[in-house]
């Protein structure tokens, strides 16, 4: 038996590691399925193994050498046993790093058995940096094929086997759930890890490595299964929690606002806000999602939210990522709220001194009714006298900690709380990342917009852009300049956003010409976004810092540089800052060849439509789930085996089944979320 290692007490190198991965009890270990597997249950005769094959052969040392000619390197010639002493019999193993001993246990006579791509060399057949064995006539080959984990550097792959097979040992593998309630032809789970971390002899390795196999299915249906029924018990939870009964009321504030509103609602918005004033009436803490694509009115539902609250007696905060967002949220909200008499506050990170603290005292006494800000209206030093609603804007640049902080319950009162997205989820992820949350959606625009035009131009044809420009400008309209920023290389970026800058100042004289970007500071850029909303300037320059939210209906035309750059949900964002009017609008998007095909399915994806789910969609398509949501969700758990573009029976099958299983066996309910999520289970709680 292999020594067990135990994470818990031995804190070796490999050990730490191994904690590092998450791998802290047996089931852990149990549950860390191979990426792949090797077949070292066979030898490959030489003379009929093929040249692009990874092959295990077995052969006799006929010399060993080191070569110095060129880049120094051990040479070993090995010869199988089957025949004679051509090149369909002999094989060269080449090493480039070695040590002495390994030259002197591979010494001419030596029984090796290794594996390795068969290559054909300048001189024969021939194996670069093989696994390699000194073996004897009578070492018995595997039984099993021979699994690759997912490893990492300070934990070899030996020890990680070494691990994983003690753990699916020990750990309690018992079934949890009644048999007969799984999607038929699925193996029990002990079968199915077996299976998985020691396929037989003659396995279908294809089926294991599409994981399409019956034995993968099973681990995904009861991962899929976790997480549903994790989701379900966080709302269970949520659902013994005290919340603030908002009741709407005739001729109150929320009237009184739809009133003062130029326009009237759309249908979508009408349905949300009768979902959200909905909630907000019940005496549970809202949880809720709303999302819409770009313009399509968020800011007057939440507008509408907060009035809800303010007229019941209670504080609403909103919350925003960026300084320039709460900013524009405040003079939108102030704008439609301070006629009604509601009294606002301001609470960012550039706020400080005798201004902060005014604002705190209002808040901590209940005087400001509304409060808007950054992250720091979170942080220390803020109390509020009565929140009662929390809204939370592009709710996926927040981390777990940060939405959770916001709720932190007052005196025994959760707020309600509203997050809003402008990337809308597809439904197959919201079903599983969000079972928890209430999603509401705006579907259609407001009236009146005209749909945006889309070009993508090589970077060469930047003169017909300038052109184009000129023309918009003539017209009375206004342009925005996106450049990208890259992180590692800002002051590289900020001078590109700078040569542009002055490149179009001087090809449109007369016409005045912003540059907004992520060094100014807050109150400088506050300035200039001031500028451009009140038409003053023409043409603003930018790096990606008017991402999300800005909006100046007055202009029509975007221009992203280097758009190759931008991921497709960022593309859509900033091409969403025009067509937020009547005017006609358009987008370009310039780029530079040589484009990578991902970089090709983004662009073409933006050409071809303007939909934001369908963006959405293509996005999950060219990335995959994980990196979708990883993008835009880190600290929450994912899915490691699953895969929803493929997997949607499954998904449906434990979505069905998680309600059942709470109800009629929350012990196997609660002990199944245990095996597979362990610690993490609290992080889906927020
Ligand atoms: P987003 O959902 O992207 O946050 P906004 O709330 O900023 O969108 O709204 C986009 C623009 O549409 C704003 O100028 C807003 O005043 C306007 N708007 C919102 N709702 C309507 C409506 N029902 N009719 C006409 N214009 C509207
Ligand atoms: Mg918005």
């Amino acid at each position: 038996m292999p020594a067990a290692p135990t994470p818990a007490t031995a804190k070796s190198g490999p050990a730490r590691a191994l904690e590092k991965l998450g791998l802290q009890r047996d089931i852990d270990l149990a549950l860390h399925l191979p990426l792949r597997w090797e077949d070292e249950t066979r030898l490959v005769p030489l003379a009929q193994a093929r040249a692009g094959e990874t092959v295990q052969v077995q052969g006799v040392v006929r010399e060993t050498r080191i070569e110095s000619r060129g880049r120094r390197q051990l040479i070993v010639q090995l010869q199988d046993g089957q025949g004679g002493q051509d090149g369909r019999h002999t094989l060269v193993l080449r090493f480039l790093h070695f040590y002495a001993t390994q030259q002197k246990a591979w010494a001419p006579g030596a029984l090796l058995r290794v594996r390795g791509e068969l290559r054909d060399g300048f001189f024969g057949r021939e194996m670069v940096h093989p696994t390699v064995r000194v073996v004897t006539d009578d070492t018995p080959l595997p039984q099993a094929l021979t699994p690759v984990y997912p490893a990492s550097a300070q934990l070899p792959q030996a020890y990680l086997r070494k691990a994983v097979t003690s753990g699916l040992r020990r750990a309690d593998l018992g079934e949890l759930l009644p048999p007969a309630w799984l999607p038929k032809g699925l193996p029990a789970l002990r079968e199915a890890l077996q299976f998985l971390h020691q396929p037989p002899v003659g396995a279908p390795l294809a089926a294991l490595e599409q994981r399409q196999h019956p034995a993968w299915q099973r681990i995904k249906f009861d991962e899929l299964l976790a997480q549903q029924l994790s989701q379900a018990m966080a709302r269970a939870e949520r659902a013994h929690l005290r919340a603030p009964v908002m009741q709407a009321v005739d001729g109150g504030l929320p009237q009184r606002l739809r009133q003062a509103l130029p326009w009237a609602l759309t249908p979508a918005q009408d349905r949300v806000v009768a979902e959200i004033v909905a909630d907000l009436g019940r005496d549970q803490p809202m949880h809720r999602l709303l999302q819409g694509d770009v313009g399509a009115g968020k800011t007057v539902v939440a507008a509408l939210a907060a009035a809800t609250a303010i007229d019941a007696g209670w504080q609403c905060a909103l919350m925003a990522p960026t300084e320039l967002l709460a900013e524009q949220h405040f003079r939108k909200l102030v704008q439609w709220l301070e006629p009604l008499g509601i009294v606002t506050a301001w609470l960012t990170g550039s706020r400080r001194g005798k201004a902060r603290r005014e604002q705190l005292a209002a808040v901590a006494e209940g005087r400001a009714m509304l409060i808007v800000g950054t992250q720091a209206m979170i942080q220390d030093g803020v109390a509020f006298a009565k929140l009662g609603l929390a809204i939370v804007d592009e709710q996926h640049r927040f981390g777990v900690a940060q939405r959770l902080a916001l709720r932190q319950a007052q005196g025994g009162i959760e707020p309600h709380l509203l997050m809003m997205t402008a990337t809308p989820i597809p439904r197959t992820l919201a079903m599983t990342y969000y079972a928890d949350l209430d999603v509401s959606t705006i579907d259609e625009l407001p009236p009146g917009r005209t749909p945006i035009v889309t070009k993508v131009f090589a970077d060469n044809r930047r003169p017909e852009v300038v052109a184009r420009i000129r023309d918009e400008v003539a017209a009375g309209k206004q342009v925005y300049w996106v450049c990208p920023l890259v992180e590692e290389s800002e002051s590289v970026d900020l001078k590109n956003a700078t040569d542009t800058h002055a490149e179009l100042a001087a090809a449109l004289p007369g016409a005045t010409v912003g540059l907004l970007h992520g060094r100014m500071a807050a109150a400088d850029k506050a300035a200039t976004m001031a500028e451009f909303s009140a038409g003053r300037t023409a043409v603003l320059v930018a790096t990606t810092v008017i991402e999300v939210g800005v909006d100046v209906p007055n202009a029509s035309l975007m221009v992203i540089e280097h758009a190759e750059r931008f991921g497709l949900a960022q593309l859509h964002q900033l091409r969403g800052r025009v067509g937020r009017g009547a005017v006609a609008s358009a987008c370009v998007l310039i780029y530079t060849a040589p484009l990578a095909d991902t970089g090709k399915a983004r662009l073409r994806a933006m050409a071809e439509t303007t939909d934001g789910f369908e963006i959405a969609r293509r996005d999950l398509d060219i990335r995959g789930p994980g990196e979708f949501l990883g993008a835009r969700q880190s600290g929450d758990a994912l899915l490691r085996f699953a895969d929803l573009a493929e997997d949607d029976a499954l998904l449906q099958a434990a979505r069905a089944l998680a309600p059942r299983l709470l109800q009629e066996q929350p012990d196997a309910a609660r002990a199944h979320v245990a095996r597979w999520l362990g610690a993490r289970s609290e992080f889906l709680k927020a």
